[in-house]
């Protein structure tokens, strides 16, 4: 037993236990053994698991552990079994609905006895589902509106995830004997906020097809198909992997063409031919037909006539012009940052002190934090009255008389209210160092109704930072309505910025949109969105996209000195008839 399959079968029993209404710890102590199984990448647990090892390793307890005894003996769980026969499978479905809960799904089946999606998908268009005690016909469309975003990106996962997954992949394709190189490509390497599969690109010592062939035996994996030197495997908790076993003369084009995307690549490959040049079975290929060794990608972007595209870039946006005529950007590193500006501590939603996020803040190499609460009226969670303000504004004065080189900024995640007005009175206003506006509350707006309410948030001279500008929700909420290229003029006009949320489920304002704005020039603050000392390693994710976005270190704003932070928040209070 692999600890992959083992994994998979307690994350299974996790969300049966949710559908069942068991409580919360319950379930996630199972999805917690199953991630520390994860971590441990091991072939075979039944050694650990007889020797006792399993029973040191984060997350296992007594329950976990006899589920792993059942796997060990036997193969399979005879609690999943037990929990599988109570609850129809089409349920389980049910759970990956964006907006539907494990207590809607169980009132659903109580209610109408339906058992697969596309049952429910007929009862909420009949009116069924609508008629339903508190659901409604809204409800039912909203279910409607989830069941056909599941069928178009049901295969997705998010980069956070993707990159986890892909770095389990490599070092499991890395082990093998035959293996020389192994590099990842594909959506993951081009830092796309959402991934289909892992591409991993292998060079071999033997014959391709052979060494690809042997993985096909790998625990955990429940099919292959392909052929040569080519394979798709698919592990048994639903996870893809496109392996390529090349030669290493071919690495850096088959690297190239993995790594994408299609339309960069094509563009590249006609450069190439105008050249004399041409991509055969990933060999690289001279007038005279004889190959040219690219063991790395820098050998065929020479051939080309062009500067090395860096993968993030590779979108057929104007990069290879660019790369042609020395244009490319100077992309920000992560190193760039120099402080994080969107950051709960525990007077609203953060479980982390003022103190602590800013010695975490400091670990990192920063040298400011900007501590950025929840409003009043976001009593969900725990937005701060204006009493509570002076006493963290007190906290943070005395915190900083004792910091040395290092600076805590009073900051604010004001609700945008429905209105378009900020949550607090311009006196209270005017206390914060700087005030990011963000839009808690009544997505579902139309268009012009949302842009408006944006565009007069942006008119008061104390919004600093537009937060998470769309309010999406990656793979489970869409954009709400808004015309971002009206907000990005608009922020231009008065001298905002605008954030680029870092939290692996929003990365908001998208990338495509980011270029927008730094081509306006407006300024852009990366944003962690931290609600724990450990959520300020985001800020690394959304580097990856800012550099996606084309980003310089010029163009973010908490990639300058906190003094000019403070200045840029000034200097648009005080502007004079701004637009
Ligand atoms: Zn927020
Ligand atoms: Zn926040």
């Amino acid at each position: 037993m692999d600890s992959r399959t083992a994994a998979h079968v307690l994350s299974k029993i996790a969300a049966y236990l949710e559908l069942k209404g068991e409580n919360t710890f319950k379930c996630r102590a199972y999805l917690g053994a199953a991630k520390g199984l994860l971590a441990l990448g091991a072939d075979d647990l039944t050694p650990l698991f007889r020797s006792g090892e399993l029973e040191r390793v984060r997350g296992l307890g007594p329950a976990t552990l006899a589920v792993i005894r059942d796997l060990v003996e036997f193969g399979e769980s005879r609690y999943l079994e037990q929990l599988r026969e109570s609850t129809p499978e089409g349920l389980l479905e049910m759970l990956d609905v964006p907006g539907l809960s494990a207590d809607k799904i169980r009132k659903i089946h109580d209610g109408l006895g339906l058992e697969t999606l596309e049952e429910l998908e007929a009862a909420a268009r009949d009116g069924r589902l609508a008629s339903l005690p508190r659901f409604g016909p809204k409800t039912a469309q909203r279910i409607l509106k989830g069941i056909a975003f599941l069928r178009d990106k049901g295969s997705l996962r998010l980069h956070h995830h993707a990159l986890v997954e892909a770095a389990q992949l490599v070092a499991m394709v890395g082990q093998h004997p035959d293996i020389e190189r192994v590099e990842v490509a594909g959506d993951i390497r081009r830092h796309c906020e959402v991934a289909a599969s892992v591409v991993l690109v292998a060079a071999c010592r033997r014959a391709p097809a052979e060494t690809a062939q042997s993985f096909t035996r790998v625990p955990g994996v429940r099919h292959a198909e392909g052929a040569g030197a080519s394979i798709v495997i698919r592990f048994v908790d639903g996870a893809r992997l496109d392996l390529h076993c090349v030669e290493l003369t071919q690495f850096g084009v088959a690297l190239w063409r993995e790594t994408g995307s299609a339309a960069h690549v094509a563009d590249v490959r006609e450069r190439l031919a105008r050249r004399g040049l041409r991509i055969d079975n990933d060999w690289l290929r001279d007038g005279g037909g004889r190959i040219v060794p690219a063991p790395d990608e820098t050998v065929l972007y020479q051939a080309a006539g062009l500067a090395f595209v860096e993968p993030e870039l590779r979108e057929a946006m104007g990069e290879t012009d660019a790369a042609e005529h020395g244009g490319l950007p100077n992309l920000i590193e992560p190193t760039a940052i120099r402080g994080a500006l969107h950051c709960h501590s525990h007077y609203s939603d953060g479980k982390a002190s003022v103190r602590e996020m800013a010695d975490a803040a400091r670990e990192r190499g920063w040298s400011y934090i900007g501590i950025s609460d929840h409003s009043q009226s976001a009593f969900y969670a725990g937005g701060l009255p204006p009493e509570r303000i002076l006493a963290q504004h007190e906290e943070i004065d005395e915190l900083n008389t004792r910091l040395r080189d290092f600076h805590v900024l009073k900051g604010i995640e004001a609700d945008i209210l429905a209105d378009g007005r900020l949550d607090y009175s311009a006196d209270i206003l005017d206390r914060f160092d700087y005030v990011t506006g963000s839009i808690h509350s009544r997505f579902a707006m139309d268009g012009a109704t949302m842009t408006e309410r944006v565009l007069s948030a942006l008119d008061d001279p104390h919004l600093t930072i537009l937060g998470h500008p769309t309010g999406r929700l990656l793979l489970a909420r869409e954009p709400y309505a808004i015309d971002v290229d009206a907000v990005l003029e608009k922020a231009r006009a008065v001298g905002a910025a605008v954030e680029l949320n870092a939290d692996p489920h929003r990365l908001d304002l998208d990338w495509r949109h980011l270029r927008r704005a730094k081509t306006l020039g407006v300024s852009v603050a990366i944003g962690p969105d931290a609600h724990s000392v450990n959520g300020l390693d985001t800020v690394n994710g959304g580097v990856a996209i800012a550099r996606k976005a084309w980003l310089e270190a010029r163009d973010v704003l908490n990639a300058r000195a906190a003094e000019d932070v403070l200045a840029f928040a000034r200097a648009r209070r005080t502007a004079k008839g701004v637009a």
